[in-house]
Parts: C-alpha cells; structure tokens; sequence
C-alpha cells in the first residue's frame, strides 16, 4: 500500500470577535492524524482567561442586539449564505476532517459536511418562522408570549462528528438570535476553526460565534462555571455529563446533554436477511464505530444465527482498515493512541469473559504507521459481559442470540443507555410493536443510523435529555416570556 500522505498547516489560534487571537498562556499543543502519528498542526491551549474573552465578547454581540435584534429573515439569510460558503469548501473541510479524525474521506465528504450544509439550510428556514401566540384567559386581559433567544449558548462537542456536532448546536442556535462560544475537543478543533472563519466571510457580526480551543477540563469546565453564560449545549460522555450538570446548577444553566448509547440492533427471521446483514455492518462498522447511536448490541433470532454470522464475518473481513484519504477507504484509523487502547482493551475483556473471537480483534498498522483496529465480531455474547453493557467507542461488535420477541426487548432495554435502536422484520404489527416498547430516543426499522435535520435526535436514559435537531431543537434555545396586558383601562 502507498505511503498515507502528510500534511502540515500553520498555526491555529483561538478565534473570538471574529478574528483569529493568541492563547493568553502562550501555549500550544500538536493536534495528530491518527493515520500517520504526525503533527498536523499546533493548535492554541486556551484558558479561564481566554475562555471569559469569548464570552465577554458573546455577552457584548448579544447585548448590542446586532444579530438577536435583526430581522428574522436577514438572519435566516445570512445562515443560508453560510451554508453556501460551507458547501462550495466541501473539499478542504472534508479533509480537514479526516486527516484531524481519521474517518475515511469518503465519509467526510459525503456524508459529515452535506449534513452540516443541510441543517444550516434547515435552521436558516427556522429563523423567522420562531413566535410566541395569544393566549385566552379569564378577565379583560391580552396574554401573549414571546421566544427570546435563551442567550450566550457554551457549546462542548466530541471529536467523533467534530463539525456536525457542532453545527447541530450552533445552527439552532443562531437562527434563534442567540450568541455562541464553541469548545471543539482538544483532538478535533481544526474544522470548527476553519467553520468559524467562514462564517465571518459570511458577514456574521463579531462575537456571534466563538472558538475556544484546549481542554475540557480547563476551558469546557470555565465554560460551565461562567456566570454569563445562559446555556451548556454538549455532546460527549455520560461520565462528563453528569459533572456538567453538577457545575451547571451552580448558575441554574440550561443544559441539554446527548451522551453515550449502546444500542440494541435486532434482527428477527423473517426480515430482509442481506439488508439486516449490511445494516448490521454499516451499523457497527461506519465511522469506525466511533458514533454514539452505534448498533453496537446485534441481536439476533436463533434460527438466522448462523447465516447472519457467515454474512457478517464475510463482510467484515472485506473491510480492511486503509489510507483514511482514500475514496475507496470505508474503515480509517481510530481517533488516537489512547481510543486506540481502550478499544483493544475491551476486546482483551471480550476474551477473557469467554465471548467467542469470530473474525479481527488485532490493531493495525499502515507503513508502520496509525492508530488503525480491525472490524471486530464477538460471538455468543452474554448480557452480563463488559463488552455487552459498556460503551466501547470502536469498531467492536457483541452478537447476543435470542429466542423470542419477549426476551429480546427485555435484554434491548437492559442497560442503563437509551439513545437509538434498530429492528430488522417483514411483520409490520410485531415492528411498531417492538418500536413501542424499546426505550431508546430514535428506532430505525428495516434502516439504521440514518439523519435528517428535521428529525428530532436524542437520547432516554443515561443517553441524556433535550432533542437536537428538528423544530425540537429550538425549545432548547428560546426562554418563553409571557406577557399581560389589562384591557379594562
Ligand atoms: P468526552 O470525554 O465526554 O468529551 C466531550 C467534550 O467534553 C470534549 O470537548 C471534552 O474536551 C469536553 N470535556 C471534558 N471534560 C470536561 C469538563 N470537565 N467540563 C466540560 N467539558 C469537558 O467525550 P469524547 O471522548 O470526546 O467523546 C466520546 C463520547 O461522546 C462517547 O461516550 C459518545 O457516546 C458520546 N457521543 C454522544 C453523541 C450523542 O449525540 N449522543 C454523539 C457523539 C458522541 P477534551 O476532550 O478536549 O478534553
Ligand atoms: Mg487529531
């Protein structure tokens, strides 16, 4: 195989008031591609400091009401046009984001940036279509409402989806006038700077949109205790969550939390066996299994076991991990050397707790170089093992055989998370059924992991609370007020 190219970029500096500003420390640290283990670029560690810059200034762009105080539709057009910046960047983003991930480029450009297009789109259509109504009460009196923007939105994102997951906050948020300080995570930043820069091309007023790089536990943690900050958008751990609602209610934040998954796909006889098989593996294997809402929990009926597994093996073993900057790469490097070792550290725990190793389970390297991880398939595993019930974040699939409909959603609901499911049938009854019992925040039947703008995302359980995306989103980034006013004279 060819060598995996390296890139080098200059520099990357915290971004606030719309221009690029040097870390008050000093420092910087190496951002890496983990198909290479090189340095990409030095990205600029922010601090407390740094961090109360971004917000001051998203505090001074929200007060002068320059972007809240717009007409609603010149906002929604600005939106539009950054989309459009967005799209004709398609490329360079792209690559930015892979070679900063490790995601195959095919993922990156196909999929990641013309999902962040289409939400800004989408939101940009939400901006002026956001009111309040009149209410009839008892007495002479008018009551209305209005939807005020919730104010500075801190937004903390994981480096799975690094600009979707990001744009699914800073969209809503700014079609509803409010002001934003992103915190990327320390290992992906690189998109969101260059998102960031985009969107002063695109005219919107300095203050408006903020990046703070660095830690999450220095600047995502100065972010939640900042007392001008009105609401905590994140995406990440389960574990960082709950900390993050602990220091919210120091200030009564709003905070909405998408969190971990471990979510049951379940494949019942009599489906589409070739499209449960593809589900199945797109399920796990996509995004290196790095995705929250990952079928990463394959149940399977008894009686389809064995050909469901011959199926599955066969197509893993097809997927071979490659140069991520390949366009015909569908399996890249794991996020870093740290992911990289949890995840082998789970399939050493599969093992040792007595699942059976069907095919992968080895990591991998390209020219001696990258944080890569074979498609991994855990046969015969049991409810009470790690590997069934602990999050994983890697291409590791836990195939669980099941005898009947009663059983299998009772194992499905078993854990403590809740965020997606998938159900593989013909029989329609027994799929809206199953759909209606499984405690999970979106179901896909007969389809997996599939996303619109419009459809509301999120998860029950220890997955989190709050909706991203749809009209649900902007509950979460507008105060109601109420307003009476008496008739009587
Ligand atoms: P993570 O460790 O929870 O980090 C998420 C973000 O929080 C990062 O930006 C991180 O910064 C920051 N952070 C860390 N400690 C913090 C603190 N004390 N206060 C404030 N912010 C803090 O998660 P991850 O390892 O990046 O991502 C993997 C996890 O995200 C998985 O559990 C996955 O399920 C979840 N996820 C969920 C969804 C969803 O939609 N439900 C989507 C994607 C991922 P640094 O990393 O820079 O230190
Ligand atoms: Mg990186």
């Amino acid at each position: 195989m060819e060598a995996v190219k390296e890139v080098r970029l200059s520099d990357r500096q915290l971004f606030i008031g719309n221009e690029p500003s040097a870390p008050h420390s000093g420092q910087y640290f190496a951002t890496i591609n983990p198909a290479t283990e090189e340095s990409i670029a030095q990205v600029a560690a922010g601090d407390r400091e740094d961090t109360d810059r971004a917000v001051r200034a998203a505090h001074a762009a929200l007060a002068s009401k320059e972007w809240s105080g717009m007409d609603a539709t010149d906002r929604g057009r600005l939106l539009w046009n950054i989309a459009d910046l967005l799209e004709a960047r398609t490329e360079e983003i792209a690559h930015l984001e892979t070679i900063d991930n490790g995601k195959p480029i095919f993922e990156s450009q196909y999929v990641d940036i013309p999902l962040c297009v289409n939400v800004l789109r989408y939101y940009a259509g939400w901006a002026d279509k956001v009111h309040g109504a009149t209410i009839p009460v008892r007495g002479e009196n008018l009551v209305y409402t209005r939807r005020e923007p919730v104010g500075v939105v801190g937004a903390i994102t994981p480096w799975n989806f690094p600009l979707l997951l990001a744009v699914w906050k800073i969209g809503p948020a700014l079609a509803t006038g409010c002001t934003v300080v992103l915190k990327p995570a320390e290992l992906t930043s690189l998109s969101a700077l260059r998102f960031a820069e985009l969107c002063a091309e695109a005219g919107l007023p300095a203050g408006v949109l903020n990046v703070v790089t660095g830690k999450g536990s220095v600047v995502g943690q100065a972010l939640v205790e900042h007392p001008l900050v009105d609401k905590i958008a994140f995406t990440g751990s389960t574990e960082v969550g709950k900390r993050i609602m602990q220091t919210a209610a120091g200030t009564t934040k709003r905070v909405s939390l998408e969190l971990g998954g471990k979510s049951p796909n379940i494949v019942f006889s009599d489906c589409d066996l070739e499209a449960a098989i593809r589900g199945a593996h797109n399920g796990i294997f996509y995004g290196k299994g790095e995705v929250c809402a990952a079928g990463s929990r394959l149940f399977v009926e008894e009686s389809v076991h064995d050909a469901v597994m011959e199926g599955l093996v066969a197509r893993a073993k097809r997927a071979v991990p490659a140069d991520p900057l390949h366009p015909k790469t569908r399996m890249g490097a794991i996020v870093s050397e740290a992911q990289q070792k949890t995840v082998l550290g789970y399939i050493a725990k599969g093992k040792a707790e007595g699942a059976t190793l069907a095919t992968g389970g080895e990591a991998v390297k390209i020219n001696d170089r990258g944080f890569f991880v074979q498609p991994t398939i855990f046969d015969h595993v049991t409810p009470e093992m790690t590997i069934a019930r602990e999050e994983i974040f890697g291409p590791v699939l836990a195939v669980i055989p099941f005898k009947d409909e009663a059983e299998v959603i009772r194992m499905a609901n078993d854990v403590k998370y809740g965020l997606a499911a998938a159900i593989w049938t013909r029989d329609i009854t027994r799929a809206h059924a199953v759909a209606a019992r499984i405690k999970a925040g979106t179901v896909w039947i007969n389809m997996i992991n599939t996303y619109d703008a419009a459809a509301p995302f999120g998860g029950f359980k220890e997955s989190g609370f709050g909706r991203e995306l749809g009209e649900n989103a902007l509950e979460a980034y507008t105060e109601t007020k109420t307003v009476w006013v008496n008739l009587k004279g």
